[in-house]
């Protein structure tokens, strides 16, 4: 695929279509099929000694390297303007082998956002720190606040999202990839909020982009997976600790979430559009005390996600306040929806809305949590591809 198309051609096009020159009449199959094969067979042992040995490209063994999984590797490597992609089982796993990836040849430590998902901090706290990695955290909206936390935790890598969950907030990507890499420390970016319709962190200066490919990439709610995308400076690590470890995504899954990719960017065009109207329908409702989206020109971090996000596409999610709401009066408007579902996950087809309190932040202790700006009021709403009048009326009448 040519580096200038765009991402919507990209991804219909991109990692399919692998000519079988042994098949009859040397087909093309207009889609990758599903290769569930473990093992990959040549008529020469020499051959195999060679894709073995890497010399020659080539398949040999599942956990290495499988052509369904590939094909969505070269697919994600295109979106995301990398060197090279490993998917995983899971968005977490993902997350996991970039920091071992990043952590390889640096200091054991790592400086992360004081706001990633719950289970990425857990990841840290729990995994990483037991095992001796030292773990620091900052406000990455704060570019001074990281800079003075580089300069007095020295570390090996920066952990961030492109977009916070669940309050969206945006920090300075150019700044802290060109703070990191004055550092000497990688720079690893989760991107499942944005995808790479409308931020490819690499193109910013970060090391590694991943992804929970369980959200708008594969989209249908139908599939679990995760992606690294890395430079070309952490290709071999990532590949090599990938081989070793077997994090692998699955042939079907793999084939569920490159169909899923062929229409991501269509289906986040129409979900921006979607949150767009419901974020200023919100807005004026007598019930919403406030509405936080990423358009507002009063958002904290409006002068960065002016320069971060093209115009328009300001992302699916819209989390809001009910007014004086208590955590029974925000189970009572939940319970009330009819087409919206209530659920853990986001990015799906559908709209999704989640109360933060109960599940991301669950863990939480309701003072810091408030601290924290996530109060007992605030949902997490996520804008599917349906009819939005259609889901205007179904938060209405909750509402009501
Ligand atoms: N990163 C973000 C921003 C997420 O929201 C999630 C899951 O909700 C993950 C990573 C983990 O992804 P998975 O559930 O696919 O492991």
């Amino acid at each position: 695929m040519k580096p200038f198309m765009k991402t919507e051609t990209k991804a219909v096009h991109s990692g399919d279509r692998k000519k079988n020159p042994d098949a009859p009449g040397a087909f093309v199959p207009s889609s990758t099929p599903i290769y569930t094969a473990t093992t990959y067979l040549y008529d020469e042992t020499a051959k195999l000694d060679r894709v073995l040995g890497r010399e020659e490209a080539g398949f040999c063994y599942g956990r290495y390297d499988n052509p369904t999984r590939t094909g969505l590797e070269e697919l994600l490597t295109e979106l995301e303007c990398g060197h090279s992609a490993q998917v995983c089982c899971s968005g977490m796993m993902a997350l996991h082998l970039a920091l071992l990836a990043a952590l390889t040849d640096r200091r054991k430590s790592v400086l992360a956002s004081n706001a990633l998902y719950g289970s990425t901090t857990t990841l840290l706290t729990q995994v990483l720190e037991p095992l001796g990695v030292s773990i620091d955290f900052v406000d990455t909206c704060d570019t001074a606040a990281v800079e003075q936390k580089i300069a007095e935790t020295k570390p090996g890598c920066i952990v961030m999202e492109t977009i916070s969950n669940p309050l969206l907030r945006v920090g300075d990507l150019d700044r802290i990839a060109e703070l990191a890499r004055v550092a000497g420390a990688a720079l690893i970016v989760d991107n499942t909020f944005a995808t790479p319709l409308l931020v490819r962190p690499l193109e910013h200066g970060a090391n590694f982009s991943v992804h929970s490919l369980t959200k708008f990439l594969a989209g249908h709610g139908d599939v679990l997976g995760g992606v690294v995308v890395t430079d070309e400076a952490h290709s071999d690590v990532t590949r090599a600790l990938s081989r070793t470890m077997g994090p692998v995504l699955g042939p079907f899954e793999s084939f569920l979430s490159m169909r899923g990719i062929k229409t991501f960017a269509l289906r986040v065009e129409r979900q921006c559009a979607n949150a767009c109207r419901i974020a200023t329908w919100l807005r004026s409702h007598p019930r919403v005390e406030r509405v936080h989206y990423l358009a507002d020109p009063k958002h904290p971090d409006a002068a960065v996600i002016r320069r971060l996000l093209p115009e328009g596409l300001y992302g699916a999610l819209v989390p809001f306040e009910l007014k004086d709401a208590t955590k029974e009066d925000v189970f009572r408007f939940m319970d009330k929806l009819k087409l919206v579902l209530r659920g853990t996950s986001l990015g799906d087809v559908h709209s999704l809305l989640l109360y933060p309190a109960m599940a991301s932040h669950r863990e939480i202790a309701p003072k810091q949590r408030r601290r924290m700006g996530i109060g007992d009021g605030l949902v997490r709403f996520c804008a599917g591809i349906e009819a939005v009048d259609d889901i205007i009326a179904d938060l209405d009448q909750a509402l009501g």
